[in-house]
């Protein structure tokens, strides 16, 4: 699964980096993928929590491609 946040749409609530913080950070800002957070995605249960910051993001930023 690739990973990835929208900078234009990201409005920094900081969410994500609190519900799936082996793939996310929060940086300037800003909601980040980890270097390597792609990786640690793979793993059914942070798959999970990504799954649900992904619903979660108040701005829609995250965006998951298979
Ligand atoms: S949850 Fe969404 S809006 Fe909040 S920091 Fe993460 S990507 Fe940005």
């Amino acid at each position: 699964m690739k990973v990835s946040v929208d900078r234009s749409l990201c409005y920094g609530s900081a969410e994500c980096a609190h519900r799936a913080p082996a793939v996310f950070a929060f940086e300037d800002g800003y909601g980040v993928v980890r270097p390597g957070g792609a990786d640690a995605a793979e793993d059914p249960r942070v798959r999970e929590a990504v799954l649900e910051a992904t619903e979660k993001c108040p701005s829609q930023a995250i965006v998951l491609t298979e």
